[in-house]
Order: C-alpha cells, then structure tokens, then sequence
C-alpha cells in the first residue's frame, strides 16, 4: 500500500523560492568582476532567475537536456544563472577556468555545451578557443551594458540585457525530480576528465544533508561564504544548502588571495566559510603579517578537498577562535562525503585525543554509506589502523559517469569505488591515507603521503610539503618530500627531518628533502603528484 502523502518533485528552484518567500529580504552580497560590491536580496534573485529562465527559452533556445556552460566566479549573476537555466530544465556545465585549454575544449566539445555563459575575465580565454568549439551557438557575458567589451565571441548577448527581456514573474515547469541539471567534470589526472551528471533531486537532498547540524549546520541566522569555486565539484552544496536555510549569502567573486577574502569576511560578517587549505593558508599568512586583524563573526570554517594540515586547523581554533571542520568528498559525491564534527562521545576524551579525531576526515551523515574493502572486496573493519579501498553509496552519488565512460569505478552492488586509500576508526571516523595511485609502497607495506606531509607543514618555516614515491633498488619505492620554505626563513634537511623525528615509524622517514620555489597543483587546488613525479623522474636518492 503506498502512503497518502503528497507529490513535491525534489527541484532545485524550489529551493530559491523558499529563500525568496520566507527569507526574503536576506541579503547575497558579492563582490562583482567589475570591481565594487552588490547587494541584493533573494526576492530580487528570484525574480531575476525567473527573468533569465524564461529569456533562456526563447532567445537561447533551452529545453529539456540543453547543456549551458558557466565559467564563472561566484557572484549573484552565477547564482541566477544556475537556478535559471536549471529550472528550465537545462543542465549548467561549469567549467573550471585552470583547467589547461586542451581540457577545456575536450570537455566543452564532450558534453555538448550550446551556450557559454562567461564572466568579463574569461572574454579573451574563449576568443582564443572558440574556433575549437563547432557546437557552441554563442556566449553570455555575464556584465551589463555599460562594462560589455568589444568582442569578436560569436554571438555575444549582454547578460543583463538578456534578464531584462524575461519575464520576473516566469512560472518554474513541474517536471521529473530526477532531471539532469547540473554536470562537473573530474580533474582527469590521468586520461580524459569525466563527466559527473547531477540530478534535481540529488542536489536538493545532498543540500539538506549538508545543513544538518553535524555536517554544516547552517540556519537562517549564518552568513555563508562559499570560497571554493562554484566551478568546483558543486560548491559544496552551499548553492543550494545556503538557500535551503534562509542563510545570507557572501559571495567573493574574482579576487580569493588573503587580503581580499579577509575583507569579505568582515564586511560581509561571515558566519561560516567554506574552501580548501591552500585558500586558507593564504589567510592565516595574510593575518600573521597583520596582527592587528582579528575574525570576530566567524564561527566555523569548512576544510576540504585535499587533507588539511594541523597547523591549519589548530591556527583557526587557537589564534582566532573559530571552528574548524574537516570535510572529505569528491565531485562524484555532490561532493560531501563526510565531515569532522564532535560527537557524544568525544566530550569524554582528553582534549589530545579530541584533535586526533578532528584531524580525519569525520564520519558520513545520512545519505552517505561508506565501507572500506581489500583488493577481494571483502569489507575491514573499523578499528583505525586497517587500511583499504574506499567506497560509498548514495542518493547525491554517481551510478555512472556521463556516456558510460570510467564503468570500473562502480561495482554490480552499486558501490563507488573512490580511489581513496582510509581508515575508518572505532568512533567512526574515516581517515584519507592517501590516493591509492599516490601511497608510497615501501618493502610491501604502504606508507601515507598525506601523513608525511601534514606533519612536514608543522614544522617551522615551512610553507608547504609534498611526499612523494620513487623507485628504490630494495624497497620499491622509498618517499621523498618536497618542500617550499616560507618566504625568508632558513630550514635545512635536517631540521624537516628532526621535526619528523619520533612523530611517524621509522621506517616512513624520507630518504631525502628536497627544497624547491613552488609545487605544482592542478586545477582544483590539490598537489599534482602526477607533475611532481615527472619533475623528479631522473632524481636519484644519496646512496
Ligand atoms: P575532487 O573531485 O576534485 O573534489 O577530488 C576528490 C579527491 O580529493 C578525493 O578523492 C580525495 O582524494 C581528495 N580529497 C578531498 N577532500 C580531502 C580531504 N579532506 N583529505 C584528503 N583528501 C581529500
């Protein structure tokens, strides 16, 4: 017998017009691409989302399954662009600015994309690849009249001239929740980059999963600030959470060095902040150098995306008395998989322990099943030291990637294979080890790179730390770790090794340090083994 309850479409522009009826007069405030800061408020980007929506259908022709591209910071126009085309059931394709031109027009060609919505930045990047782009029928640019560029893009469309020709009071279509709406890429650091297919209803659940109160806990009385990308692996949900909680929203727009975004902390009273360690690093070198400068709204600050050194965390909770979270997940995931909040049980533990467990990478919430397997795929226990593959089941997790490709990631029980290397301890916690590609295997047994380098970055004057594996005669590979000093600080071998001393086994120490002027990242921010190892291909340990 099913239940009498009635149908509601998990869709995203429901979400928008809950914020626009009930929390109406809350306030986005953005820094703009042309330079000075926006206010608006969610009624306004309601209205202006309806607008586009309905100026979407007819001038640009979208429909059921039209794929739009976005390349955009995060301001109110990419927001409105998002709940716009999506509610007409488009599907908006980010597109990650960093990524290498090859890659772009690989993945605009693949999934399809018809238009390309572009903020004043990216102008001269797409006149370049245009030719390369067959399928694109022109560009949005995402400015008004008075700041639209002389262009040679094809059919280029002012995007506020575009909103004005719609209609604000645009009713949304009722359609299937599970309608495609949203598509991100993978980084692809080894072949082609996949595509990740969103639906309605995984983004609206995977935005509620992460305002509970043990993932975000965001609620109508935050101020939220999204640092990490729009563009990258769904802004953590805060898009859609944001909304969902009636929360303001601070978007930073172009400029995300220390300064700049320690300046929309404060004028935008950032409650909570999300985005990964090398953004905050930036931050915490920006209020070293100017003591004077303190965070008194902020809260809480969200950590993800590639393992978050100590230094990081405890700097946040010490210095400026906020909290941090520790969150892991992957685009394939919408992307939260599983966040490093305080449990029950934890208030009994010595405050020692309790840093322990806020350093992992936290447990699931509800809708995230998670279980760790050998390479047989039978299941290790939780019992913090057993390592092994990684995998996760969910409503807002890709069954496949888009047109098929990369099958082998997800098996017949509908396990997501996530390539990660972690442990998962007995309260619960999963601890990332390592990429499985990435783990330094000494003699037969695995060493974590991401532990070398967590407690590397502790050590005085050094900025930041990368270990990776190269071949040994004896033991297969032994790891090396890279190093980028601090500017003007004196750190030898010694003193990185001293650091390391009596804090890992023995046998993970590296065999040697290495000190360059900058490590190489990929477009989302994570240290490029795959670039650090072929810089480092000819290198050879002292023997
Ligand atoms: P992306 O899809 O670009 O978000 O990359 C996902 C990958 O980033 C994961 O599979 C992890 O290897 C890595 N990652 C994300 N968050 C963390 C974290 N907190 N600690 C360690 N690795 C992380």
């Amino acid at each position: 017998m099913l239940g009498l309850m009635q149908d509601f479409p998990l869709l995203v522009h429901r979400v928008l017009d809950h914020a626009a009826r009930w929390h109406g007069d809350t306030e986005v405030l953005s820094r703009s691409v042309e330079g000075p800061l926006h206010r608006i408020t969610y009624r306004e980007v309601n209205r202006r989302a309806r607008a586009l929506a309905s100026a979407a259908r007819a001038r640009l022709g979208v429909a059921s399954g039209t794929v739009i591209a976005t390349m955009a910071w995060n301001t109110w126009r990419h927001l409105e662009t998002w709940y716009g085309i999506m509610g007409v059931q488009g599907i908006v394709h980010t597109l990650n600015p960093r990524l290498f031109n090859e890659q772009l027009t690989y993945i605009i060609n693949h999934a399809g994309d018809q238009w390309i919505f572009t903020d004043l930045t990216f102008v001269p990047l797409f006149e370049k690849l245009q030719p390369d782009l067959p399928q694109v029928k022109g560009f949005v640019i995402m400015t008004d009249a008075a700041h639209m560029p002389t262009t040679t893009l094809r059919n280029a469309i002012c995007y506020e001239d575009l909103v004005a020709e719609g209609d604000p009071d645009f009713a949304w279509p009722d359609f299937d929740e599970n309608t495609a709406c949203g598509m991100c890429y993978t980084s692809g650091t080894t072949g082609h980059p996949k595509g990740v297919l969103y639906s309605h209803r995984s983004n609206v659940l995977h935005g509620l999963m992460c305002a509970l109160c043990d993932a975000m806990a965001i609620s109508s009385r935050d101020r939220i600030m999204p640092v990490v990308p729009m563009f990258h692996a769904n802004a953590w949900s805060i898009a859609f959470s944001g909304p969902l909680s009636g929360a303001a929203m601070v978007m930073p727009g172009p400029k995300l060095d220390g300064a700049s975004i320690y300046e929309m902390l404060t004028e935008g009273r950032v409650t909570i902040t999300a985005a990964v360690p090398t953004v905050w690093l930036m931050l915490l070198q920006h209020l070293e150098k100017n003591p004077e400068l303190k965070l008194p709204d902020l809260d809480r600050v969200v950590i993800g995306g590639s393992a978050c050194p100590e230094a990081v965390m405890k700097a946040f909770v010490e210095t400026y008395g906020s909290d941090v979270v520790h969150a892991w997940g992957m685009t394939e995931m919408s992307p939260i998989g599983s966040l490093s909040t305080a449990t029950a049980r934890m208030a009994a533990l010595a405050p020692d322990e309790r840093w322990t467990l806020k350093l992992k990478q936290g447990r699931p919430p509800f809708m995230v099943d998670m279980k760790i397997t050998d390479d047989e795929g039978k299941t290790l226990p939780h019992d913090g030291k057993t390592f092994g593959r990684l995998k996760v089941k969910g409503p807002a997790i890709a069954s496949s990637y888009f047109k098929g490709e990369g099958a082998s990631a997800f098996d017949a029980e509908g396990w997501f294979d996530t390539g990660d290397v972690a442990t998962i301890d007995e309260h619960g916690f999963m601890n990332i080890t390592d990429r499985a590609k990435d783990v330094i295997k000494s003699g037969g047994e695995w060493i974590s790179s991401i532990d070398l380098e967590n407690i590397a970055v502790g050590c005085p004057g050094v900025l930041e730390a990368a270990a990776i594996g190269l071949p040994h005669p004896k033991w297969d590979e032994r790891p090396l770790l890279v190093v980028v000093k601090k500017p003007g600080a004196e750190v030898t071998k010694k003193d990185v090794l001293g650091h390391l001393q009596g804090k890992v086994a023995k046998w993970w120490m590296p065999d040697d340090v290495a000190f360059v002027g900058e490590i190489p990242h990929t477009a989302t921010g994570k240290i490029s083994k795959l670039t650090l190892r072929a810089q480092f291909k000819d290198y050879r340990f002292p023997s």
